[in-house]
């Protein structure tokens, strides 16, 4: 018997991974239940914009024809959306892409990658799918303004000369914790000029914390650093896949050589292009989420439910046992939410912010799970 694991690259050998939220439809098939609610991947509940969704339906027309491999008039409103030149973006097939493309082009056995504890689990398989060593700094503690949150002083004191990429996720996904712009900008003039530093704002639009920075605005002053930014939560596009990275030309050129030369679909770019005008579409979305936080926060609060603090559009809440029975006992509620177990975190659970009527759901059935 050939033992194909033994064959394949070191990286990939060990690799565990990445796990989805589970979908509505699998949990209707498997627990013959109806109207189930889905918080559990960080998606849009109000959506994508209608306009995106005429967008795309229009390009279905055309779907005999390849996609722009250059993305053009994307990258060029994109570039206009963020004050920069349209060579200094690289699309994805969702941001996640970019972060894989990124491991390609700059990791390899022999380099590192550093990263915070509980931070996004893309970072450490895109890492170890190269075979290249992931370094995970200690997080916050618990009990401080910004638990479990990036400790920017441990990331920085693992960076050595092997270190080609650093990621930060501002805001952190599961923790919903985040950097201001003057510890952020204090670490990146730290860094080594050769490391490349990754900030993933997938969810920037939802922050409304005013010290929050736009990085995508300092790519003048670091020439090492790269912004990824997604479609997938606040315009409401996860089904389609488009993500993006804003950085120095010559950075997007080395990312752009591992990509392939179709990876965003025409409906995607299509779609993409409508909801950056649908500006209407992005401030319902943070105000629902915004309302939806404090609804959560709240009904969190007063049923004694500890939670990390969130500007996210999500909350991770402190289930205070080990929570598979929780979980397991909401979907039989019909609501699922997201185990987080594989992030550092084993009494937690994350959930997603919904309407307000689905937030209503989702604290009911665990009303109902505790009284059982
Ligand atoms: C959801 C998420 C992404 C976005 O992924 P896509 O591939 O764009 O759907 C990126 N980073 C973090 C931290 C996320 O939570």
């Amino acid at each position: 018997m050939v033992d194909f694991t033994a064959l394949a690259v070191p990286g990939v050998q060990a690799l565990r991974p990445y796990q989805p939220g589970k979908p509505v439809e699998a949990l209707e098939r498997e627990l013959g239940i109806r109207e189930a609610v889905k918080l559990a991947s960080n998606e849009n509940a109000l959506g994508p914009s209608p306009r995106a969704v005429e967008a795309a339906s229009q390009a279905l027309r055309a779907l005999h024809i390849y996609p722009d491999g250059n993305g053009f008039a994307l990258k060029e409103a994109l570039a206009e959306r963020h004050g920069v030149a349209p060579e200094q973006i690289t699309l994805g097939n969702g941001s996640n892409e970019v972060l894989e493309l990124i491991a390609r082009s700059w990791l390899a056995p022999g380099r590192n990658a550093v990263y915070s504890q509980h931070a996004f689990a893309v970072y450490p398989l895109v890492v170890q799918a190269v075979s290249a060593e992931g370094r995970a700094a200690p997080a916050r503690a618990a009990d401080s303004e910004q638990p479990y949150g990036h400790d920017l002083g441990a990331m920085a004191a693992m960076v050595d000369a092997g270190t080609r990429v650093v990621f930060v996720a501002n805001p952190n996904n599961p923790t919903g914790t985040w950097l201001d712009g003057e510890a952020l900008e204090r670490f990146i003039a730290q860094v080594p000029a050769e490391t490349l530093v990754v900030v993933d704002e997938a969810y920037a639009e939802y922050v409304e914390q005013p010290d929050y920075p736009d990085t995508t605005q300092w790519l003048g002053r670091f020439p090492n650093l790269l912004v990824t930014r997604s479609f997938s939560k606040i315009h409401g596009l996860a089904g389609l896949r488009l993500g993006y990275s804003v950085s120095s030309a010559a950075v997007a050129d080395l990312v752009n050589r591992v990509r392939q030369p179709f990876n965003v679909n025409a409906v995607a770019q299509a779609a993409g292009l409508a909801a950056i005008g649908d500006t209407a579409h992005v401030a319902q979305s943070v105000r629902m989420n915004r309302e939806g936080l404090r609804q959560l926060g709240a009904g969190l609060q007063q049923r004694g439910i500890g939670f990390i603090p969130s500007v996210g559009n999500f909350i991770t809440f402190d289930v205070g046992e080990e929570p598979g029975a929780v979980y397991e006992r909401l979907l039989r509620e019909g609501v699922i939410v997201r185990p987080v177990a594989n992030y550092g975190l084993p009494t937690h659970l994350r959930v997603t912010i919904g309407t307000a009527a689905e937030n209503e759901r989702f604290l009911r059935a665990l009303d109902a799970v505790r009284q059982t």
